[in-house]
Protein backbone atom coordinates (compact mmCIF):
# COMPACT_ATOMS: atom_id res chain seq x y z
CA UNK A 1 0.00 0.00 0.00
CA UNK A 2 1.50 3.38 -0.97
CA UNK A 3 0.63 6.72 0.52
CA UNK A 4 1.60 9.83 -1.05
CA UNK A 5 0.39 12.59 1.35
CA UNK A 6 1.31 12.96 4.81
CA UNK A 7 -1.84 15.34 5.95
CA UNK A 8 -0.22 15.91 9.76
CA UNK A 9 3.03 17.39 10.22
CA UNK A 10 4.76 20.26 12.89
CA UNK A 11 6.90 22.59 12.89
CA UNK A 12 8.91 25.28 14.82
CA UNK A 13 5.38 27.33 14.96
CA UNK A 14 4.29 24.54 17.78
CA UNK A 15 6.69 22.07 18.74
CA UNK A 16 8.39 20.70 15.47
CA UNK A 17 11.86 20.62 15.11
CA UNK A 18 12.35 21.93 11.76
CA UNK A 19 10.79 24.71 9.39
CA UNK A 20 8.05 24.56 7.06
CA UNK A 21 10.14 24.65 3.92
CA UNK A 22 12.42 21.23 5.86
CA UNK A 23 9.07 19.62 5.99
CA UNK A 24 8.27 20.11 2.54
CA UNK A 25 11.32 19.15 1.38
CA UNK A 26 11.48 15.78 3.07
CA UNK A 27 7.90 15.37 1.89
CA UNK A 28 9.65 16.13 -1.67
CA UNK A 29 12.67 13.82 -1.09
CA UNK A 30 10.34 10.64 0.32
CA UNK A 31 8.41 11.16 -3.19
CA UNK A 32 4.99 12.92 -1.72
CA UNK A 33 2.95 14.31 -3.59
CA UNK A 34 0.99 16.41 -1.00
CA UNK A 35 2.20 17.42 2.83
CA UNK A 36 0.16 19.29 5.57
CA UNK A 37 1.66 21.72 8.12
CA UNK A 38 -0.85 21.16 11.46
CA UNK A 39 1.00 22.79 14.21
CA UNK A 40 -1.06 22.42 17.74
CA UNK A 41 -3.72 25.05 18.11
CA UNK A 42 -3.52 28.13 20.56
CA UNK A 43 -4.97 26.96 23.28
CA UNK A 44 -2.80 24.31 24.46
CA UNK A 45 -0.90 25.77 27.37
CA UNK A 46 2.78 24.71 26.24
CA UNK A 47 3.05 23.90 22.58
CA UNK A 48 0.37 25.66 20.82
CA UNK A 49 1.05 27.91 17.97
CA UNK A 50 1.31 31.79 19.76
CA UNK A 51 -1.94 34.24 18.62
CA UNK A 52 -3.43 34.58 15.33
CA UNK A 53 -0.48 36.45 14.02
CA UNK A 54 1.26 33.66 13.27
CA UNK A 55 -1.57 31.51 11.77
CA UNK A 56 -1.54 34.70 9.08
CA UNK A 57 2.46 33.87 8.68
CA UNK A 58 2.19 30.87 8.09
CA UNK A 59 -0.87 31.02 5.35
CA UNK A 60 1.58 33.30 3.70
CA UNK A 61 5.09 31.08 4.35
CA UNK A 62 2.87 28.09 2.51
CA UNK A 63 1.90 30.30 -0.43
CA UNK A 64 5.27 31.67 -1.26
CA UNK A 65 6.51 27.60 -0.60
CA UNK A 66 3.85 26.69 -2.78
CA UNK A 67 5.34 28.99 -5.98
CA UNK A 68 8.51 28.33 -4.95
CA UNK A 69 7.85 23.38 -4.92
CA UNK A 70 5.41 23.32 -7.49
CA UNK A 71 5.83 19.68 -7.62
CA UNK A 72 3.83 19.01 -4.01
CA UNK A 73 0.90 20.01 -2.49
CA UNK A 74 1.19 21.89 0.33
CA UNK A 75 -1.68 22.45 2.67
CA UNK A 76 -2.43 24.89 5.32
CA UNK A 77 -3.77 23.20 8.36
CA UNK A 78 -3.74 22.99 12.28
CA UNK A 79 -4.35 19.91 15.17
CA UNK A 80 -7.33 21.88 16.90
CA UNK A 81 -7.62 21.56 20.48
CA UNK A 82 -10.90 20.27 22.50
CA UNK A 83 -11.59 23.04 24.63
CA UNK A 84 -14.74 22.67 26.37
CA UNK A 85 -17.00 19.90 26.78
CA UNK A 86 -19.49 21.32 24.19
CA UNK A 87 -17.19 20.31 21.68
CA UNK A 88 -15.55 23.68 21.14
CA UNK A 89 -12.25 23.60 19.21
CA UNK A 90 -9.34 26.57 20.20
CA UNK A 91 -9.25 27.79 16.32
CA UNK A 92 -11.64 31.03 15.75
CA UNK A 93 -13.63 30.90 12.63
CA UNK A 94 -12.17 32.90 10.25
CA UNK A 95 -8.92 31.11 10.63
CA UNK A 96 -10.87 27.44 9.73
CA UNK A 97 -12.72 29.51 6.74
CA UNK A 98 -9.04 29.67 5.41
CA UNK A 99 -7.55 25.88 6.34
CA UNK A 100 -6.70 23.36 3.74
CA UNK A 101 -7.64 20.74 6.47
CA UNK A 102 -8.57 20.71 9.37
CA UNK A 103 -7.29 18.02 12.13
CA UNK A 104 -8.57 18.00 16.05
CA UNK A 105 -6.61 15.93 18.25
CA UNK A 106 -7.97 15.12 22.18
CA UNK A 107 -5.21 16.54 23.87
CA UNK A 108 -4.26 17.26 28.08
CA UNK A 109 -3.17 20.36 29.08
CA UNK A 110 -5.25 22.85 27.29
CA UNK A 111 -6.59 26.18 28.56
CA UNK A 112 -10.33 25.22 29.37
CA UNK A 113 -12.83 27.56 28.08
CA UNK A 114 -15.42 27.06 31.14
CA UNK A 115 -15.42 25.45 34.42
CA UNK A 116 -16.66 22.44 32.98
CA UNK A 117 -14.25 21.76 30.81
CA UNK A 118 -11.26 22.43 33.79
CA UNK A 119 -13.01 20.03 35.39
CA UNK A 120 -12.88 17.50 32.84
CA UNK A 121 -9.55 18.52 32.26
CA UNK A 122 -8.12 18.13 35.66
CA UNK A 123 -10.05 14.70 35.86
CA UNK A 124 -8.27 13.41 32.69
CA UNK A 125 -4.81 14.78 33.87
CA UNK A 126 -5.44 12.93 37.50
CA UNK A 127 -6.71 9.33 35.20
CA UNK A 128 -2.86 9.58 33.87
CA UNK A 129 -1.60 9.31 37.12
CA UNK A 130 -3.93 6.74 38.50
CA UNK A 131 -3.91 4.91 35.22
CA UNK A 132 -8.05 4.36 35.58
CA UNK A 133 -10.32 6.53 33.88
CA UNK A 134 -14.00 5.18 34.71
CA UNK A 135 -16.56 4.90 32.91
CA UNK A 136 -18.23 8.53 33.51
CA UNK A 137 -15.15 9.69 32.36
CA UNK A 138 -15.42 8.26 29.08
CA UNK A 139 -18.67 8.70 28.34
CA UNK A 140 -18.49 12.94 29.17
CA UNK A 141 -15.08 12.51 27.08
CA UNK A 142 -16.69 11.08 24.21
CA UNK A 143 -19.42 13.37 24.37
CA UNK A 144 -17.50 16.17 23.63
CA UNK A 145 -15.28 14.79 20.89
CA UNK A 146 -18.63 13.87 18.98
CA UNK A 147 -19.96 17.00 19.48
CA UNK A 148 -16.83 18.64 18.09
CA UNK A 149 -17.61 16.14 14.83
CA UNK A 150 -20.67 17.53 14.74
CA UNK A 151 -19.78 21.02 14.89
CA UNK A 152 -17.01 21.18 12.94
CA UNK A 153 -15.84 20.72 8.65
CA UNK A 154 -13.26 18.07 10.62
CA UNK A 155 -11.29 15.82 8.06
CA UNK A 156 -9.60 13.53 10.51
CA UNK A 157 -9.16 13.19 14.23
CA UNK A 158 -5.94 12.62 15.50
CA UNK A 159 -4.67 9.79 17.41
CA UNK A 160 -7.99 8.45 18.66
CA UNK A 161 -7.81 7.18 22.13
CA UNK A 162 -4.35 8.60 22.85
CA UNK A 163 -3.98 9.73 26.38
CA UNK A 164 -7.39 10.79 27.08
CA UNK A 165 -10.18 7.91 27.15
CA UNK A 166 -12.89 7.84 24.61
CA UNK A 167 -15.31 5.27 23.50
CA UNK A 168 -13.96 5.49 19.49
CA UNK A 169 -16.92 3.09 18.32
CA UNK A 170 -19.39 5.90 19.41
CA UNK A 171 -16.89 8.50 17.73
CA UNK A 172 -16.14 6.31 14.66
CA UNK A 173 -20.25 5.82 14.28
CA UNK A 174 -20.46 9.64 14.24
CA UNK A 175 -17.05 10.63 11.82
CA UNK A 176 -18.80 7.91 9.51
CA UNK A 177 -21.79 9.78 9.43
CA UNK A 178 -19.73 13.85 8.94
CA UNK A 179 -17.29 11.93 6.96
CA UNK A 180 -14.53 12.67 9.31
CA UNK A 181 -11.74 9.99 9.29
CA UNK A 182 -10.02 8.29 12.15
CA UNK A 183 -6.05 8.59 12.24
CA UNK A 184 -3.61 5.84 11.97
CA UNK A 185 -0.96 7.48 13.36
CA UNK A 186 2.50 6.46 12.65
CA UNK A 187 4.43 7.90 15.99
CA UNK A 188 1.84 6.04 18.42
CA UNK A 189 0.72 2.88 16.33
CA UNK A 190 1.23 0.97 19.13
CA UNK A 191 -1.05 2.45 21.74
CA UNK A 192 -3.83 2.79 19.48
CA UNK A 193 -4.58 -0.60 18.09
CA UNK A 194 -7.21 -1.25 20.16
CA UNK A 195 -8.94 2.21 20.28
CA UNK A 196 -8.80 1.83 16.42
CA UNK A 197 -9.89 -2.40 16.50
CA UNK A 198 -13.03 -0.91 17.96
CA UNK A 199 -14.08 1.57 15.36
CA UNK A 200 -12.97 -0.18 12.41
CA UNK A 201 -16.54 -1.74 11.76
CA UNK A 202 -18.76 1.42 12.28
CA UNK A 203 -17.32 2.03 8.57
CA UNK A 204 -15.36 5.18 9.02
CA UNK A 205 -12.69 6.00 6.91
CA UNK A 206 -8.91 6.19 7.87
CA UNK A 207 -6.12 8.35 7.16
CA UNK A 208 -2.54 7.17 7.96
CA UNK A 209 -0.19 10.17 8.90
CA UNK A 210 2.92 10.16 10.28
CA UNK A 211 2.56 13.22 12.87
CA UNK A 212 6.13 13.99 12.24
CA UNK A 213 7.59 16.64 14.95
CA UNK A 214 10.98 16.52 13.11
CA UNK A 215 11.77 16.59 9.47
CA UNK A 216 13.44 13.38 9.37
CA UNK A 217 10.07 11.54 10.33
CA UNK A 218 7.88 13.49 7.40
CA UNK A 219 6.47 10.57 5.37
CA UNK A 220 7.29 7.90 7.85
CA UNK A 221 4.10 5.80 7.75
CA UNK A 222 6.06 1.94 8.71
CA UNK A 223 4.43 1.84 12.15
CA UNK A 224 0.81 3.19 11.06
CA UNK A 225 1.07 0.74 7.59
CA UNK A 226 1.75 -2.36 9.80
CA UNK A 227 -1.31 -1.76 11.95
CA UNK A 228 -3.36 -1.16 8.96
CA UNK A 229 -2.45 -4.31 7.65
CA UNK A 230 -2.55 -6.39 11.64
CA UNK A 231 -6.26 -4.38 11.38
CA UNK A 232 -7.06 -5.68 7.73
CA UNK A 233 -7.67 -1.79 6.91
CA UNK A 234 -8.71 -2.10 2.68
CA UNK A 235 -6.88 0.70 1.18
CA UNK A 236 -10.14 2.06 -0.29
CA UNK A 237 -11.20 2.57 3.00
CA UNK A 238 -7.78 5.33 3.94
CA UNK A 239 -8.43 8.85 2.14
CA UNK A 240 -4.54 9.41 1.24
CA UNK A 241 -4.12 5.80 -0.24
CA UNK A 242 -2.25 6.86 -3.42
CA UNK A 243 -5.31 5.77 -5.62
CA UNK A 244 -7.60 7.47 -3.37
CA UNK A 245 -5.85 11.33 -3.31
CA UNK A 246 -6.83 12.77 -6.48
CA UNK A 247 -10.60 12.86 -4.91
CA UNK A 248 -9.78 13.48 -1.44
CA UNK A 249 -7.17 16.56 -2.83
CA UNK A 250 -10.44 18.30 -4.43
CA UNK A 251 -12.38 17.64 -1.51
CA UNK A 252 -9.81 19.24 0.51
CA UNK A 253 -9.62 22.47 -1.73
CA UNK A 254 -6.56 22.64 -3.03
ZN1 LIG B 1 -1.62 15.34 18.79
ZN1 LIG C 1 0.38 16.10 16.09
Amino acid sequence: MRITADLHTHTTYSHGRGTIEDNVRAALDRGLTAVAITDHGPGHLFIGIRGMAAFMRMKQEIARLGRKYPGIDILFGVEANIVDVDGTIDVPAYILRQLDILLVGYHKLVRPRSVAAFCLGARNFLAGWTGRAGEDLRRRNTAAICEAVRRYPIDAITHPGLQIDIDTRELGRVCAEQGTALEINSAYAKDLEAFLAAALDTGVKLVINSDAHSPDKVGDFAAALQLAERLGVPAGRIINFEGNMGRKRRELGS
